[in-house]
């Protein structure tokens, strides 16, 4: 199952997404007329209207999911967290991004003039499916998973560094591009690579193989702090390789089976 979230006549739908037989071309083929985060994982059951098939290449798309909030897993590769001169965690690092930072693939990304260092981090971004509190050890999280998404968690490291919250670093509008759309046709605990490149250049190439903590094992804590909706977002955390970006350059963070996020930065 793969679904988006575009606009088409001034307002704002969520489409399955199928793809063609032959050519191998993704298509929207279905307007969804329930969020699919109603879905009980089952998108394809929800109450759908038939529609001009659109091309997803040329679909004004929109960020594919409309989260109550963001919580986000820092230094959860070993290299990522030894290149910035950190340790490697003993229990999940935990931040947020509000909801007001979300970019639509092909969105651009405003720095702000106060930060002179702004990095992008590739990361693969879980959907919450069905609410979850406080599961059990060994519980396992997959039911509560609706599906994956590239995200982009863009940082003003200087910010991030100078603060000891990083609500400011992390915080800014367009600072979470994600995209271009959600699948569950992916399995993180198999290994999913996770790539981004600037301008065509390759930077990050890292592998869900390689967390330092599960995606269980985040899942389960983050449950026992707070209750996760449907919709919700979490940023799985960043592979090394991680680095500036400057005015005129174009991001884009590639995860196989979901596509490419793309944003040129301002
Ligand atoms: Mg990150």
């Amino acid at each position: 199952m793969k679904y988006c979230r575009f606009a088409l006549n001034g307002s704002a739908h969520y489409g399955l997404v199928e793809t063609v037989v032959g050519s191998g071309e993704e298509e929207i083929t279905r307007l969804l007329l329930q969020p699919p985060h109603h879905s009980d994982g089952d998108v394809e059951s929800l109450p759908s209207r038939r529609m001009d098939r659109i091309p997803l290449v040329e679909a004004h798309l929109l960020a594919p999911v409309q989260p109550s909030k963001i919580v986000c897993v820092g230094r959860n590769y070993k290299e990522h967290a030894a290149e910035l001169g950190n340790e490697v965690p003993t229990e999940p690092l935990l931040f947020f991004k509000p909801p007001s930072s979300l970019l639509a693939t092909g969105g651009t990304i405003v720095r702000p003039a106060i930060s002179e260092r702004t990095d992008y981090e590739g990361e693969l971004g879980v959907v919450i499916g069905r609410r979850c509190h406080r599961l059990d050890e060994n519980e396992d999280v997959r039911p509560y998973i609706l599906g994956y998404t590239c995200v982009n968690d863009f940082t003003a490291r200087d910010l991030q560094k100078k603060d000891s919250q990083w609500v400011r670093g992390k915080g800014y509008d367009t600072f979470c591009p994600v995209g271009p759309l959600v699948s569950d046709e992916v399995n993180p605990w198999k290994g999913v690579q996770v790539e981004t490149r600037v301008n065509g250049e390759v930077r990050q190439s890292g592998n869900t193989r390689d967390f330092i903590f599960s995606l269980g094992t985040v899942i389960r804590y983050i449950s026992q702090i707070m209750t996760l909706e449907p919709g919700d977002l979490i940023a799985s955390g960043t592979p090394e390789g991680v680095g500036p970006v400057v005015a005129g350059d174009v991001v884009e963070v590639l995860i196989e089976g979901i596509g490419k996020l793309s944003n040129p930065v301002a």
